[in-house]
């Protein structure tokens, strides 16, 4: 096989990245931005030693369920996989992309309950960070291009909330008007490298954090009014200066320009007050129905410890403190304890107690002190559970163990870990939270063996 050939193929499986897959002479084939079912002509693009990249070159016969993607920009973004196709098509692919991680990475054979797709496929987003770029001697921002840090300049992204892109029209003017630069990677110059905007689903109030390179403080000082007149819901303008060459978006440390330092929203009933560092789920309805679940999993009562490791703003344990005894939250990042703490106080949650600290080691400090929850929730990062806190949950002997992630990969290895030291996985439910994307969450029931 070469590149540019052209062959007659059939689009028969789907990557968890969300590209189609053909196969070609004995080798697989990836193709983006197809479906399963499209007959096409593609065009090979690279060659490896047992794979290759191609192209759509003819669209023969499309699959069933191809529609046309609502947004402009679909085929350059790097963002959404799966605007060509209709909802339900997208549910059976990610659907099929959990049970396959845990049926061939973990080896394990759950019952699988049916997906459950979120009520909004477009504007669903709570959360957006744009990257900042000069282009003509002016200020853009948009998103990155496909496996680029290139800044396509689009701020009217369908996934995010139509006000976002009303801010980003305001401020892009205004910030030119104060002589405000664009970082530039290459040469790590310039000052603004990011604006990140949340959102409060219920709550409708607005976060607006400038992500800089050097402080933007006194120069854009005099917009802050402005700013609140026109979004009367920003109550929070703040800026993070990032002085590092790296990937990671916010700096060390958060100060407030105007304002306070936090949102609250509403979630499962309870008030929640995050902070720009605090993780706080995207989709806010399909989270609450995520919570929903696990706590129908974990079958609670007023006699049970629970045990919410990753806790983040404390979201999750807190939308079943009202059931259980009492809950124990732990916590990396400071900024996230401390709004657990304050979301306990603000919906009187009395018998709550939250830890900041890595999630094993703290799981370990409570073994010291006897403290053996009857069920432990486990949210970890895409990376998984870290084999500590494998361990010491498992000394725990909790009765059940829910595991919610948003890499199925991991989580299905992770499952299997528990499975070798006595925890069967009974059920997994996969739930969309992000919709258009190649993301998907999953939940996993897993209980000790008598
Ligand atoms: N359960 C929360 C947050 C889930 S995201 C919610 O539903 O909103 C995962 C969280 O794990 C993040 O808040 C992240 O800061 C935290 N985290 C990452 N590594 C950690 C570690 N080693 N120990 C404890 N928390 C960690």
């Amino acid at each position: 096989m070469q590149k540019n050939e052209i062959y007659h193929a059939e689009i028969t499986g789907m990557t968890t990245e969300g590209s189609g897959i053909c196969r070609i002479n004995n080798m697989a084939v990836f193709v983006p931005m197809t479906a399963v079912g499209d007959i096409i002509d593609v065009r090979i693009v690279k060659v490896l030693k047992n794979y290759a990249f191609g192209i759509i070159e003819k669209l023969i016969t499309p699959a069933p369920g191809r529609i046309e993607p609502v947004c402009a920009v679909f085929r350059q973004c790097g963002g959404c996989v799966f605007q060509h196709v209709d909802y339900q098509t997208e549910l059976k692919y990610k659907d099929q992309a959990v049970k396959d991680a845990f049926t061939r990475i973990g080896k394990l054979s759950p019952e699988f309950e049916p997906i459950l797709g979120s009520q909004s496929r477009y504007h669903y987003r709570n959360k957006a960070q744009y990257p900042i770029a000069e282009q003509d001697g002016h200020l853009v921002c948009g998103f990155y291009a496909r496996h680029s840090h290139r800044v396509i300049p689009f701020p009217e992204c369908p996934l995010q909330p139509e006000i976002f892109s009303k801010i980003l029209h305001a401020l892009l003017p205004a910030l030119e008007s104060c002589h405000i630069s664009a970082y530039d990677e290459k040469n790590h110059s310039g000052e603004l490298r990011h604006i990140y905007l949340r959102k409060g689903f219920y709550s409708d109030e607005i976060m607006l954090c400038f992500v800089t390179r050097v402080s933007i403080r006194k120069k854009i000082q005099k917009l802050l009014p402005d700013l609140h007149k026109a979004f009367p819901k920003m109550i929070s303008i703040t800026e993070s200066v990032n002085p590092l060459k790296t990937n990671v978006i916010l700096g060390k440390s958060v100060t407030v320009l105007s304002g306070q330092n936090f949102i609250t929203d509403t979630m499962c009933n309870n008030l929640i007050r995050i902070s720009p560092q605090s993780f706080y789920q995207v989709n806010t309805q399909q989270a609450e129905n995520l919570y929903e679940i696990a706590k129908s999993y974990a079958n609670l009562n007023k006699n049970k410890i629970l045990l919410d490791l990753y806790c983040g703003a404390g979201t999750i344990g807190l939308s079943m403190s009202n059931c259980i005894q009492s809950l124990i939250g732990v916590e990396v990042i400071p900024e996230a304890v401390e709004n657990a703490r304050q979301n306990a106080v603000l919906n009187h949650h009395a018998n709550t107690e939250f830890y900041c600290g890595d999630a094993g080691s703290i799981a370990e400090l409570l073994l010291k002190q006897n403290i053996f929850p009857d069920v432990i929730i486990l949210d970890p990062p895409r990376k998984g559970c870290s084999d500590l806190t494998i361990q010491s949950t498992v000394k725990m002997h909790p009765s059940q163990i829910i595991m919610i992630s948003c890499n199925p990969s991991t989580a299905a290895r992770d499952a299997a870990a528990f499975y070798n030291l006595g925890y069967i996985t009974n059920k997994v439910k996969s739930v969309d939270l992000f919709p258009g994307t190649s993301h998907v969450e999953c939940i996993v029931l897993m209980s000790r063996q008598k």
